[in-house]
């Protein structure tokens, strides 16, 4: 359970990231959601999430921004008194063959998923460091283990976003804050349904469960690793693939 514990979810009002902040509602937190642009989803999320009566404010900006993390974590800490989960979960696509993509492609996504994965954790992590108590949890991809054809910019984000989880993990253990990635297989979202049929078909046959990954799926897990059953667990990659990696 959550119940008393405040979460700042990037990328938290659709997809993965609000089935997270789903979840952890239903377990009792308060909740900031940052999103970049999509206003409709963002107070959808909100009426959505009054159900389960705990506090829940959004942040609208770029996590490429570093003024916007900054702002972003003061400002969840002055409404809820203290931050003590961070959930690094905007990330975007941009699909290529290398021979394709520009040198834009490449740092457009590496800004995104990587340096604004950055940005959150070093303003939260100076927060908890004074709390002495912190779960910082990165949206990490299969493709950050093992690359994929047509995603360098995607695969070296994520590939990035896990070193940057473990050397966390190191700096951050002595002052009880935990840092965890989740590695997801295909999870059923908008930024999987930008695929063609036939890609999609095609990545079916390759898990093993049989199934695309449910939001629900990766939500537990962050659930999970935010809770006070995880306190031991640190610089792990944890997937959530269904056997894809296999
Ligand atoms: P999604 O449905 O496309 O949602 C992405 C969210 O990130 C949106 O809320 C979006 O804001 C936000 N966002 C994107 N760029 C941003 C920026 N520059 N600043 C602030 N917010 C930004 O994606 P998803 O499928 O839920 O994926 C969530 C995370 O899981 C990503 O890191 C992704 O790489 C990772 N992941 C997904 C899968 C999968 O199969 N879906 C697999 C492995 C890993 P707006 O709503 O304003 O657009």
């Amino acid at each position: 359970m959550l119940k008393g514990k405040s979460a700042v979810i990037t990328g938290g009002v659709r997809g993965i990231g609000f089935g997270i902040a789903g979840e952890f509602a239903k377990q009792g937190a308060d909740l900031m959601l940052c999103y970049r642009s999509n206003d409709e989803a963002a107070e959808k999320a909100l009426a959505q999430l009054k159900q389960y009566g705990t506090k829940v404010i959004l942040a609208k900006g770029d996590v490429c921004d570093e003024k916007f993390a900054e702002e972003s974590i003061k400002k969840a800490a002055e409404a809820f008194g203290r931050v003590d989960i961070l959930v690094n979960n905007a990330g975007i696509t941009n699909d290529k063959l290398i021979l394709r993509m520009s040198k834009d492609d490449f740092t457009k996504v590496i800004d995104t998923n990587l340096v604004g994965t950055f940005n959150f954790t070093k303003y939260a992590a100076a927060h908890m460091s004074r709390k002495k108590s912190g779960r910082i949890i990165n949206l990490s991809s299969v493709c950050g283990v093992r690359g994929n054809a047509g995603q360098a910019n995607y695969s070296a984000s994520k590939a990035g976003v896990i070193g940057l989880t473990l050397s966390n993990a190191k700096e951050l253990g002595r002052r009880n804050i935990t840092v965890n990635a989740i590695a997801p297989g295909f999870i059923d979202t908008d930024m999987t349904m930008a695929l063609s049929e036939k890609q999609r078909e095609l990545v079916l046959g390759q898990i093993s469960l049989g199934r695309y990954g449910s939001v629900q799926d990766v939500a537990k897990t962050a659930a999970f690793l935010a809770s006070d059953d995880a306190a031991y667990i640190t610089g792990q990659v944890i997937g959530v693939d269904g056997g894809i990696i296999m």
